[in-house]
This record gives structure tokens, sequence and C-alpha cells, in this order.
């Protein structure tokens, strides 16, 4: 069966992880209303700006929708604002968003100077290091017991894994390397098939 995985489109980099998930062999599409996240099997929160995109979400009932959505076992992945959109908690007591992934996630981490960077990092799962994008990126500052940490910059944690949850610090989808998106992709199918079974 194909599967087919939805890009929040309702603010961020929308085309960007389009083309991703298409060039790791999987269908996409832009998702603006709550009603076609049935048609879909996996969904990605991109990155922009966090306030705004949980805005949104609370506007046009993103946020009961994609707590059911996990529910139903599908897989969820969020890069830069979208970590911080599943994150449990952020630190400095500002309101989460969905609220789903056990970690404290701290906004805007990286200094001034060093607000955007790319570096080649090592991802458990991805054989040879992928290069990241760093822009205005958060970092998560503690993580749960059943979170599986993915990925370290400097001590600090920029990619970890909960079950059927993702989430990166960094872009992905700025650069031509695709593997985080099968890996996702990946996620995807088992899930689907874990369901099938059940
Ligand atoms: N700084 C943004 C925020 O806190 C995230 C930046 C990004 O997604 N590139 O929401």
């Amino acid at each position: 069966m194909a599967h087919k995985i939805g890009v929040l489109a309702l603010q961020g980099a929308v085309a960007e992880h389009i083309r991703s998930l298409q060039s790791a062999g999987v269908e996409a599409v832009a998702v603006k209303r709550t009603e076609e996240l049935d048609e879909l099997d996996g969904i990605v929160i991109p990155g922009g700006e966090s306030t705004t995109i949980g805005k949104l979400m609370r506007k046009y009932g993103f946020i009961e929708a994609l707590r059911e959505f996990n529910a139903q076992g599908k897989p969820l992945f969020g890069t830069c604002a979208g970590l911080i959109v599943l994150a449990k908690e952020l630190q400095g007591g500002e309101e989460a968003h969905l609220g789903l992934m056990d970690m404290t996630v701290v906004r805007n981490a990286f200094g001034r100077q060093r607000e955007s960077f790319e570096t080649e990092l090592n991802i458990k799962g991805i054989d040879e290091p992928v290069r990241a994008v760093f822009i205005r990126a958060p970092l998560i500052g503690q993580v749960g017991a059943d979170v599986d940490v993915l990925s370290v910059y400097n001590d600090e944690i920029v990619a970890a894994r909960q079950g059927t949850l993702l989430a990166a610090s960094f872009h992905p989808e700025l650069t031509d390397d695709y593997r985080l998106h099968a890996y996702f992709a990946d996620m995807v199918r088992e899930a689907s098939a874990a369901k099938t079974k059940a």
C-alpha cells in the first residue's frame, strides 16, 4: 500500500519538505484543513515561527485533531519550530502547543552570533553524517525516559525520537540530503504495518 505524508501548511517551509519527502519516495501533500488528516499516514510540522504556527493551529482546530492523529498511532515529525510545537514543555513558562513529546525545549537557544549555521551531525540510525542547517534553532533541554536521543551537538540534544514522534532542531528540508525524511518515511511504514496487524 502506498503511504501518504502531509506537511502542515499554516506557515513555514512547506514546499521544501514536500520535495524532500518525494525524494525519499513517498507521496507528500500540503495540509491546510483538519479534514485532510484522515487520508494521511504521517505528518511533518515544518520550521517557521512556533508562536504563529501554534496560534494558527488553535484557530483551525489542529491541536485536538493532531492529538487524535497521534492517538491513532500515526507518526509526527517536527523540525525547528515544529519541534517546539511537539514538546510537552517550553522553558520559560510559555504555554506548550501539542504537548505530545516528553521533552523540555529551549527556544532560540543558540546565541546571537550563532543564530544561523551549518554543521555535520551524526544521527543514530543514519550511517554517514548529515549536513544540518540551524536557523534560530531551539534545543532539547531535558528528555523523559521514553525518549531516544538521536543526535547531539556541542553536548546539546538536537534530534530525538519517542515512539512515533520524531523531532529535529535543524532544517533537514533545506539540503539535498533527504535521509532524515527517509527515516521518517520508514517510521510511517512501520506504524501503518503495525496497525494493519492489530
Ligand atoms: N525561532 C523559531 C521559534 O522559536 C524557530 C526557528 C525556525 O523554525 N527556523 O519558533
